[in-house]
Order: structure tokens, then sequence, then C-alpha cells
């Protein structure tokens, strides 16, 4: 769970705060299919499309690179399976491989802009969780904040869309935050 209370920003924080839009990131980051890796994605998907259109929930689209990519503001992953099975790519993992695996190691964040941290009441994203994992335990005279339980999340970006402020996010893997961090920084020298 992020920590909204009063004190210095984490390295974390601060590095979410100065990360490029999401429209300016680099590909690795926001490519993301379940039982795929990212760097995979990026080699082998050709951009056919064949999982777009087998998607009952209408998420994946493609990236500004021609790679297939889940979007959660579209809608949540059912993790029904049909765009590992449509795939005609070496895209996704192995069958076994994706029936003894998680399919993506992820975990939704809630970030600054949360309603409820500010004294406004909204459980919207609570509401929306297949997985009940995230919950608002009372505070000491203040906020109920958003506790968002990482054993229990599936990053299936139910949470994601519905937020009307746009606080959560899915946060993946120390790789990426590391690539966005050298993308910011790499930006600030050239300025
Ligand atoms: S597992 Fe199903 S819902 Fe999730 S991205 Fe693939 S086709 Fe869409
Ligand atoms: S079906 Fe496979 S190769 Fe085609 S867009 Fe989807 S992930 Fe890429
Ligand atoms: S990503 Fe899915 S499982 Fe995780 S907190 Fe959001 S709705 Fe719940």
């Amino acid at each position: 769970m992020p920590d909204l209370s009063e004190k210095p920003l984490s390295r974390r924080e601060l590095l979410f705060r100065s990360a490029p839009a999401k429209a300016d990131m680099p590909d690795p980051c926001i490519i993301r299919l379940p039982w795929a890796d990212s760097f995979v994605i990026e080699t082998a998907c050709t951009g056919c499309g064949l999982c777009i259109s087998e998607c009952s929930e209408n998420i994946i689209t493609i990236s500004r690179s021609q790679k297939a990519t889940v979007d959660f503001d579209k809608g949540e992953c059912v993790f029904c399976g049909a765009c590992a099975d449509s795939c005609p790519e070496p895209v996704f993992w192995e069958k076994e491989q994706r029936e003894t695996k998680d399919p993506w190691d992820g975990v939704a964040v809630a970030g600054q802009a949360c309603l409820s941290g500010q004294g406004i009441t909204c459980e919207v994203c609570k509401d929306q969780c297949p997985e009940e994992a995230i919950s608002f335990p009372a505070t000491l005279g203040g906020s109920a904040l958003p506790t968002i339980n990482s054993d229990d999340c599936t990053a299936c970006g139910a949470c994601v869309a519905p937020c009307p402020v746009d606080a959560i996010h899915i946060d993946w893997n120390k790789d990426c935050e590391q690539q966005v961090f050298r993308a910011s920084n790499e930006e600030g020298r050239h300025e």
C-alpha cells in the first residue's frame, strides 16, 4: 500500500511524480500481455491483431511500436487465455507454463490523487475488485486510505478505469521502474 501520509517522499514516489506521461513512456513499460514476457512481445509479436479480435473484454490494443498490449483504461483481464490460444507467434509461454504460473507479476497501487486519501468518500475501486483485495481500514482521526493486499491482487486491472480521478495504476516490476527512471534522467540531461 502506498503511504499517503505527510512525510518526505520516497524514491518510488519521486519516481512516479517525475515519470513521463504514459504516452511518452518507453514501450517495455507499457507493453503487457498475460503469460508473456515484455521483451518477448517486443521481438516476437507481429501486430497481426488476432488476439485483439479474440479478447472478450476488448482490452488488447496495438502499441505505437505495433505490438499487442493490454490497456486497462478499456477494462479488465479475466484471464480467459483466448489471446494466448489464438496467437500464431511464439509470444506467449508454453501451455504447461501457462497452467502452472501466475499470468504476470504486478499489483495495483493507489496514488496521491486518491479521493479517499483527501477525505472524500469513495470506495469505487473496492467495489470493482473481484478478489476483494482492496480495503479501507479506519485510521485514527484521518481519512480511510485504500489498502491493496498484494497477495490477493491479480493485477487484473478492474479497479483502474472506474477510478474517477485515475489514481490507480498497476505497478509491474522493478526493471520497468528503472527504465522509466533512466528515461527521465536522460530526458533531463538533454534539456
Ligand atoms: S486473457 Fe482473455 S481477457 Fe485477458 S487479455 Fe487475454 S483474451 Fe483478453
Ligand atoms: S496474436 Fe500474437 S502476434 Fe498477433 S498481435 Fe496478438 S500477440 Fe501479436
Ligand atoms: S488489479 Fe484487480 S485484483 Fe488487483 S486490486 Fe485491482 S481489481 Fe483487485
